[in-house]
């Protein structure tokens, strides 16, 4: 028995919880590679035209695991009660992958995020590992073992930004869900641009989430989806301490079109860009935009320190 996990969408967010999870059942599983120009190629062919990036992304990374697993995993979440419903495709991912590869040999597991009508993510992992064949008390051992392992590597990576935050050098907020910023073939390289240019990144998605959505209604008390909530909160938590906010999303991205226009119009006192990532090849032209930012940045730290 082999499980295959798509490396795109919310393998970012929830790895640590999966991989724990199967590997405490005695389950093997394998993860897709880091996205590069064939696997976007292959979700291309899939997708239709009005997909957003990161879904097409998605489709590629489940098209590179057919043939190589008995099951690829496509959980669905739709909401998690009070802090918010999430993004359509994260509800309809399930049935648009098994509607793309029909004619296809393949076989999904899924589990179901449904806070609202009482389906908790504990309730969808003990099902999960109960399909899988396993002893209720042997998945929940495994979940709670998985729980402990997430929230382990969650408060380390909080620890270590907060560390980047009192460095003294110029510190760059990025606000981007994390299977974006975190992609090896669209997000990674403005991260690495960042540092080539001596600036640290401060990624919004490491900010702690309670935290984070507690404070997001200070620049928005209406918005539905919780993955952006957390965004929006992690720039109330984090914009004192940066010197520029990067809006980093996937074209075309309805949640973040919106949201991204809020942003810019609530939080006024940094300086902001705004990029849109359509895959198309070379980086040209958001390293252009990238180094006037930054120049822009920098004249703004100078005038203050009264070089100017
Ligand atoms: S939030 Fe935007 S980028 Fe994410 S899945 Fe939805 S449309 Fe795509």
């Amino acid at each position: 028995m082999k499980i295959g996990i798509p490396r795109a969408f919310l393998y970012y967010k929830y790895h640590y919880l999966w991989e724990t999870f199967f590997e405490e059942l005695g389950i093997e599983f394998i993860v897709s590679p880091e996205t590069n120009k064939d696997i976007l190629n292959r979700g291309m062919t899939y997708a239709i035209d009005e997909s957003c990036l990161s879904s097409k992304i998605y489709l590629g990374h489940v098209e590179w695991l057919i043939g190589k697993c008995d099951y690829i995993l496509i959980p669905t979440i739709s909401n998690y009660a009070s802090s918010g419903t999430v993004c359509t495709k994260f509800q309809a991912i399930y049935d648009v992958v098994k509607n793309t590869f029909r004619d296809k040999d393949i076989k999904l597991i899924n589990y179901n995020i449904d806070v609202k009508n009482s389906d908790f993510e504990v309730k969808a992992f003990l099902k999960m590992g109960r399909f899988l064949g396993k002893k209720n008390a042997s998945c929940m051992r495994s979940y709670l073992i998985a729980k402990q392992a997430e929230k382990t590597a969650r408060v380390m990576d909080e620890k270590y930004q907060e560390q980047l935050l009192d460095e003294k050098k110029i510190k760059i907020l990025l606000i981007s869900h994390s299977y974006n910023i975190y992609d090896k073939y669209i997000g990674a390289p403005i991260i690495d641009y960042l540092h080539d240019m001596d600036v640290i990144p401060i990624i919004g998605d490491l900010a702690n989430k309670k935290e984070a959505i507690y404070n997001s209604f200070e620049i928005s008390e209406t918005l539905p989806w919780t993955y952006n909530r957390e965004l929006v909160g992690s720039i109330v938590l984090y914009k004192n301490r940066v010197d520029g906010i990067i809006l980093l999303s996937s074209f075309p991205c309805g949640p973040d079109s919106l949201v991204n226009e809020i942003i810019i119009r609530r939080v006024k006192d940094k300086p902001i860009l705004n990029l849109i990532l359509d895959g198309q090849e070379g980086t040209a032209g958001i390293e252009t935009r990238l180094e006037s930012f930054l120049d822009i940045i920098n004249f703004k730290k100078d005038d203050y320190s009264g070089k100017i």
